[in-house]
This record gives C-alpha cells, sequence and structure tokens, in this order.
C-alpha cells in the first residue's frame, strides 16, 4: 500500500465535495437519493444508504476489545457481529499490566484462528520490565509470536506520556529514542502501529468545565487519568508533541491514531497532522460524540475531505461489564444502529453521552464514502485484515 497515493487521491474530487456541500443543507429522510440530488442534475452518480442498507454492508470495528469472553459464548457473541456483517480489530493494550494484557493477547489469537473472517487483532508488549536490559529483546519477541499468531498491527497506549516513568522519575514519552528500534523493527515487518497517545482536551479541565458527561464520567471513575489532577505530568500539548515528533521521526511506519489521534476538539489542528504526516491515519472509536459536538456541516465536509484517512471504530468492549455477555451485546446493538443512523442519515440521533437532552442531526454521507470509513480504509491501513 502506497498511502501518499491514498492521500493525493482524496484531492482529485473536489467537485463531488463542493456539490455535496451544497446539498447537504437540505436533505431529507433516510432515503438513497435526496431529492435535491435530482433536482440540481449536478452529479446523479451519488448515492446514499439507509441504515437497514449499511447493516448489510460488510464493516469493520477498527478499534474494539476482546478483554474476557467465556467460550460458552463465543458463538452468541460472534452471531451479533454476523447480524451486523460486522468485523472486530481487537486491541490488545495496557503494557503496564502484562498479566493483563498476556490474557488479551491468547484471547485474541485464538479468537483469531476460529473465527479469521471475523476478528482480527493487534499485539502489544510488556512495558513491567522497562529499563532492564532485556525489556526490548522480549518486546521484540512478544511481537514477533503475535505476528505468527496473525497479529497485524502493535498498539502503544498513554501509558506513554501518562504513567510509564524512569527510575528518576522522570516520565516516558513516545518520541523516546529508546523504543526507537522497536518501532523500526514494526515497520520492518509491514505492521501497522496503533497509537493512542495522550487523551481528549477535556482531560486536563476540572471536571465542572468538561464539554460532555462522557468525559465528565469517565474521569470522576478514573482519577488516576485526569491530566488535571497531575500537575506532575506533562500536559496536553506535551502529549501531542510528543507523537508528532514520533511521527516525523518514523516516516515510513504506517501509524493509526487512535481516538482521532486525540484531536478530537478541534478539526483543523487534526486536519494539520494528516496534512503533514501522510502515513498518519485516524480511527474514532470513542470519539464520535466529539464528532457530534462540532458544527455539523464542518464535520461532514471534513469527512468527505478526509475520507481516506479515517477508521470506524467504537471501543466497545467484551467482559468487562458487570451485565455479562448480554450486557455487551446490548451496548453493541445500541452503538452500531446509532452509529449507523449518524453516519447514513440525515434524521435526529440522541447522544446522551453528550447530555441527556443532546440531539443532533445525522451526516448523509455518500454511500462511497461509508463503505470507505466503515470498511474499505481499515483493509488499507492493517494490510492482512
Ligand atoms: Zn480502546
Amino acid at each position: 500500500m502506497r498511502n501518499n497515493q491514498l492521500v493525493r487521491k482524496s484531492y482529485l474530487f473536489p467537485a463531488v465535495f463542493i456539490f455535496l456541500t451544497a446539498f447537504s443543507a437540505g436533505c431529507a429522510g433516510s432515503g438513497k437519493e435526496p431529492a435535491e440530488s435530482k433536482m440540481s442534475g449536478a452529479d446523479e452518480n451519488v448515492s446514499f444508504m439507509t441504515v437497514e442498507e449499511l447493516m448489510r454492508e460488510p464493516k469493520i470495528d477498527a478499534h474494539a476489545h476482546f478483554m474476557a469472553l467465556a467460550a460458552e459464548d463465543e458463538k452468541k457473541f460472534i452471531a451479533s457481529l454476523d447480524q451486523h456483517n460486522m468485523s472486530w480489530l481487537t486491541i490488545s493494550t495496557v503494557g503496564t499490566d502484562w498479566a493483563n494484557l498476556r490474557k488479551q493477547i491468547s484471547l485474541a489469537g485464538h479468537l483469531h484462528a476460529d473465527y479469521p473472517g471475523r476478528v482480527g487483532w493487534v499485539v502489544s508488549f510488556n512495558l513491567e520490565n522497562w529499563g532492564s536490559p532485556e525489556w526490548r529483546r522480549q518486546a521484540i519477541e512478544t511481537i514477533a509470536s503475535g505476528v505468527k499468531n496473525g497479529a497485524l498491527a502493535v498498539k502503544v497506549w498513554k501509558e506513554f506520556g501518562m504513567l510509564l516513568k524512569d527510575a528518576d522519575g522522570s516520565f516516558v514519552m513516545v518520541d523516546d529514542p529508546r523504543l526507537s528500534p522497536v518501532l523500526d523493527y514494526i515497520e520492518s515487518r509491514g505492521l501497522t502501529l496503533t497509537a493512542h497517545i495522550g487523551e481528549p482536551y477535556n482531560c486536563w479541565l476540572p471536571l465542572d468545565s468538561m464539554t460532555n458527561q462522557r468525559s465528565v464520567d469517565y474521569y470522576s471513575e478514573h482519577p488516576q487519568y485526569h491530566g488535571y489532577l497531575l500537575p506532575e505530568a506533562p500536559g496536553y500539548w506535551e502529549q501531542i508533541a510528543s507523537r508528532d515528533s514520533m511521527l516525523a521521526r518514523h516516516p515510513g511506519l504506517r501509524v493509526v491514531g487512535a481516538h482521532l489521534g486525540s484531536l478530537e476538539w478541534n478539526l483543523d489542528e487534526l486536519a494539520a497532522r494528516l496534512e503533514s504526516y501522510p502515513n498518519f491515519a485516524v480511527d474514532m472509536a470513542e470519539r464520535i460524540y466529539n464528532l457530534q459536538e462540532h458544527d455539523r456541516d464542518k464535520v461532514r465536509d471534513f469527512i468527505i475531505k478526509y475520507q481516506d484517512r479515517l477508521l470506524y471504530g467504537t471501543d466497545l468492549v467484551s467482559g468487562w461489564g458487570d451485565k455479562g455477555v448480554e450486557g455487551d451485546l446490548e451496548k453493541l446493538e445500541r452503538t452500531y444502529l446509532s452509529d449507523y443512523r449518524y453516519f447514513a442519515t440525515d434524521e435526529q440521533v440522541k447522544v446522551h453521552w453528550i447530555s441527556p437532552t443532546t440531539v443532533v442531526r445525522g451526516l448523509a454521507l455518500p454511500a462511497s464514502v461509508l463503505r470507505k470509513i466503515f470498511y474499505e480504509n481499515a483493509r488499507k491501513w492493517y494490510p492482512g485484515l
């Protein structure tokens, strides 16, 4: 795959882009062809999808987590994915909790072997041994063994920048030269790096200044990750700068930034990174409600412009809730149906994660763009998926 070509390709459609922007303000209902597209006569080839049509399309959730799944629940879970024609890229994560990470790696390898059409996976490596002479050799061994079992990518998590420290107490950033040989190895194997670096902008604000209920809930429950309460940790822009510096130092490494690259609050800042780093794409996991906070037409224009660089993802998890597999599948159903409605139609969508009364209008993206963000981009940015 040549991502440079992908980037250039996205500029080949300015006429379609302008046309879509022009009629988007008025398209009605969830039908395939908003009336304006016929009336304008500008491009009758643009088609749309209903929720039902998008549900039937092949799709990939490029950011999900099988944290645990009882053997007797596997078939039921996979049947739900079948129903949505959705595959999961399950991401193993948190190197500073090696025992838990090893369990995720083992479950992911097993689910991929049993359901190769429905489950792809991302490996990660131990960081509990950071600073020991053998950590790097062990990290590379874990990655190599993951690849043997079908892993397509390697995850680095926000522990770089926010948790992991050297013996002298200084925080280890993701552009640390000691990590470089591991990133070089990932690149040499043709793997993708999945990078969750930093946190949403809200993380560095007090709870009562955050822009959505989801951030308030998350940082109330996880004060250990609440940047506002951690003045000794590097701040928001230091996190972003370290990720950018890592991208600049590894231009040949294909990187998918998790969670809109932690630039969910400002699409211009995100666009600037997509322009600067042609080998960088982002997933939307757990940040669709941030898109829903922005001006609707601005989001729509952004997605159409960067339609080759955005991957659908949710951060859905199996095995963490207190309601068992039924609870996980209920949430899956609710999330996917709401997201299809938001991206495919221009109907009203309730977003309780912003506030109990928030309602936003769907984006009514063209079918060709939906196919990219829900499927084709994941296969391009995670070759082998
Ligand atoms: Zn995640």
